[in-house]
């Protein structure tokens, strides 16, 4: 056999999975990282904001035992309690997580500016909306109940608790497809704020958009970011542009506004053969 064809997908984009927190809603990805430490807090482990951050994007359970394995966080434990953090510390602080997460979560339930219409103009190309989150699925249906009064319904919703792992393992991905009964994975681009985000969608064979400045890379709300320093500004907005990249995201934008002209640019590489 002298040849043998391959054969690609040259057909249109058919879907966007969103991300929730710091894509679509709660601008700079407060809402979990405020709960982690007070988790941390009642431990008598003072963490601060960033360390709260590092893991975000992962199953909520799997993010409090990630912080705990940083070395500073994991080093002060063992100031406080005389032991290395253990298994069922991390099932302790998950069990205080969930009612202070589920009594603040519709604090932090508006929508980042220029959703509504990025939605709009996904579904004018005629593209399913799907999501996956790290929140737990009694979270998200608090949440999708604040999104829907705000205007916002996805087409699908998937939890790291309906599938075997979260991110940055693709099932979340792969069960949207499933649910929205849409297939090849190349017609799929994920959209989110956070480097497992960004990990889910390729580890699922899908393309990739990172957002630098809405979610938890910049980790400010939008009235914080326009106080900063310029120069401290561009620093920090550089350096979330390069960590997405690094991840491997197809493309890198500020916010879910700049999405739709992507799109586009991605149905011509489908077009010319391309894969994700
Ligand atoms: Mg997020």
């Amino acid at each position: 056999m002298e040849f043998v064809f391959q054969r690609s997908y040259r057909g249109p984009l058919k879907a966007v999975i969103l991300d929730w927190a710091g894509t679509t809603m709660d601008y700079g990805c407060y809402a979990p990282a405020v709960v982690f430490v007070k988790v941390y807090k009642r431990k008598n482990v003072p963490i601060t904001m960033e360390q709260a951050r590092v893991p975000m994007g992962a199953h909520k359970k799997v993010h409090i035992r990630q912080i705990s394995r940083m070395e500073e966080v994991s080093q002060m434990w063992e100031k406080v309690h005389g032991r290395k953090p253990h298994e069922d510390d991390i099932e302790a602080m998950f069990q205080d997580f969930v009612p202070l997460q589920l009594a603040c979560l519709a604090d932090y339930a508006d929508l980042i500016p220029g959703t509504l219409e990025a939605v709009a103009a996904f579904r004018k190309r005629d593209l399913k909306i799907g999501s996956t989150t790290g929140y737990t699925g009694e979270m998200m249906k608090l949440l999708v109940e604040e999104a829907k009064k705000r205007g916002y319904e996805p087409d699908a919703t998937v939890c790291a608790t309906d599938v075997p792992a979260g991110r940055p393992h693709p099932w979340m991905c792969l069960k949207n497809a499933f649910d929205l009964q849409i297939y090849p994975m190349e017609a799929l681009v994920k959209v989110g704020d956070t480097l497992p985000d960004i990990w889910e969608g390729l580890n699922a064979g899908m393309w990739t958009i990172g957002l630098a400045k809405t979610g938890n890379e910049m980790g400010l709300t939008e009235e914080e970011i326009d106080t900063l320093d310029p120069e401290v500004r561009e620093m920090k907005m550089a350096r979330a542009y390069q960590r997405m990249s690094q991840a491997g995201a197809h493309y890198v934008v500020d916010g879910i506004w700049d999405v739709d002209p992507l799109l586009e640019e991605i149905n011509a590489r489908l077009a010319r053969g391309e894969r994700p």
